[in-house]
């Protein structure tokens, strides 16, 4: 048994898998125990804690979620080895059989960490604790803050979409949101911190207020209006929710950028149907001419699945020339794998994975050439960068409102700083297009005329 007293200058280490909304927990987590005496360790210390925060979103994240159990229990033998998050929730008995385990926590109970480690008994047998997730109401809020430039804030939990290839609704429950007034606190103490810049993000947030009154336009318009300088991005939001008056007002916004993050899924509508989802490619394609009219340099990306069951060699052609004519500027491609206890099994149609990752392959080209088109289509413009920390030989990188990736040489005092400034070419490694205004300390590649 360990009593609470002894938790003071105990080290902890946290490793956190899957997207924006776990690193926003762990953060949340973090800071629980630190406020409790808990320590991060420095590299090569050993920990009295390790904390792995898990995503289930595919098989392969299942993997690689017990590739970094075993890895941190060989690392740190003697730590109190607890494993959360999605994969937890969904496959605690999968987890709990890994030697070396010792905590398992369901999706809401990571939020009571203190409590456990405070109870936690080696010799105690019981070391799975699920969460009755779908009887989860509570919203827990959570912003990742100081171990990144970005912070991700936490606006939206769960989902009540239950599309036919996704396990998320059953590993977080179903949709729940805080209120916008508490949500704009949250924004302005990160800004306190120091966020220069905040992402919105969530399962489905365009969901946010559902059953108490309010709406996600609702929130946009309250952090537009916080005295603060503070950029604000939009992470995935789905295109049914992403609404005309969502996009015009981004559009006259001075603090929410013209930066877009949309799942498609697929480009044709038998597709959509298959999965359930809530629009069709007519609705979509609206969607981006919508945002190319009124923010004709925005970056839109957008998620695509390939080789979902059912989706033939005919329907794949037909998707793959739907995505091709849409104005966007990069594909996120997940490659479709099988998930227990998702409606999508009960068709017989299933993709043989050679030809998953061939069409996976096809689709990351397209992006590639899209990207491409998007950058220089930006070269010669100006645009607001937020400098990140170095990169690489003297130089930093940053992303400009319209997310571009962008380097200039490096000075430490641009770090979480924005500056405004030319965009020239590509880079030698074509990773980032260069600023040109400040001058970059070097001969500029031949494609691209000195402003100074
Ligand atoms: S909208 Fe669909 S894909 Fe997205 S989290 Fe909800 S059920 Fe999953």
């Amino acid at each position: 048994m360990i009593d609470h007293s002894v938790f003071n200058n105990k080290k902890v280490v946290f490793h956190t898998l899957g997207c924006k909304l776990n690193f926003a927990e762990t953060s949340a987590i973090g800071r629980q125990l630190a406020d409790d005496g808990f320590v991060k360790a420095r590299p090569g210390e050993q920990a009295d804690v390790c904390i792995v925060n898990t995503c289930s979103v595919t098989d392969v994240a299942d993997a690689k979620g017990r590739q970094a159990i075993k890895r941190l229990i060989r690392l740190y033998p003697n730590a109190i080895m607890v494993v959360t998050g999605c994969y937890a929730q969904l496959k605690p008995d999968e987890i709990a059989s890994i030697e070396g385990v010792d905590l398992v926590l369901g999706s809401n109970e990571k939020f009571n960490m203190l409590d456990y480690l405070r109870s936690f008994d080696k010799t105690k047998k019981e070391f799975v604790h699920r969460s009755d997730i779908l009887k989860i109401k509570e919203f827990k809020p959570s912003c990742s803050r100081g171990d990144r430039t970005r912070f991700f804030l936490k606006v939206q939990d769960g989902c009540n979409y239950y599309c036919t290839y996704c396990t998320i609704p059953m590993a977080r429950g179903h949709s729940r949101s805080g209120a916008v007034a508490e949500t704009v606190q949250a924004a302005r103490q990160a800004v306190a911190e120091g966020a220069k810049e905040i992402v919105l993000t969530g399962v489905n947030i365009g969901d946010f207020g559902r059953g108490n009154g309010e709406s996600f336009f609702d929130l946009l318009r309250a952090l537009d209006k916080i005295p603060e300088e503070v950029r604000f991005r939009i992470s995935s939001i789905e295109p049914n929710l992403l609404t005309d008056e969502i996009i015009r007002y981004v559009a006259s916004s001075r603090r929410f950028m013209p930066h877009f993050h949309i799942p498609l899924q697929s480009g044709t509508n038998e597709a959509l149907q298959l999965m359930k989802r809530r629009y069709n490619r007519e609705l979509f394609a609206e969607k981006i001419q919508t945002i190319k009219t009124v923010l004709p340099d925005a970056f839109i990306g957008v998620d695509v699945i390939v080789g979902i069951r059912g989706e033939t060699d005919e329907l794949f052609r037909q998707s793959y020339q739907f995505i091709e004519g849409l104005d966007i500027s990069q594909l996120h491609v997940f490659t479709y794998s099988e998930r227990s206890g998702t409606k999508m099994l009960e068709i017989d149609h299933a993709v043989p994975v050679a030809e998953r990752k061939r069409r996976s392959e096809m689709l990351h080209q397209l992006s590639a050439k899209k990207t491409q088109a998007f950058y220089n289509s930006q070269t010669g413009k100006t645009v607001q960068v937020l400098w990140e920390s170095r990169s690489r030989d003297e130089k930093m990188t940053g992303f400009s409102h319209n997310y571009v990736r962008v380097e200039r040489s490096y000075d430490k005092n641009r770090i979480n700083q924005v500056e405004t400034v030319n965009l020239g070419g590509w880079n030698e490694e074509k990773s980032a297009l260069i600023s040109l205004f400040p001058p970059v300390e070097r001969s500029l590649p031949t494609n691209v005329v000195n402003l100074r």
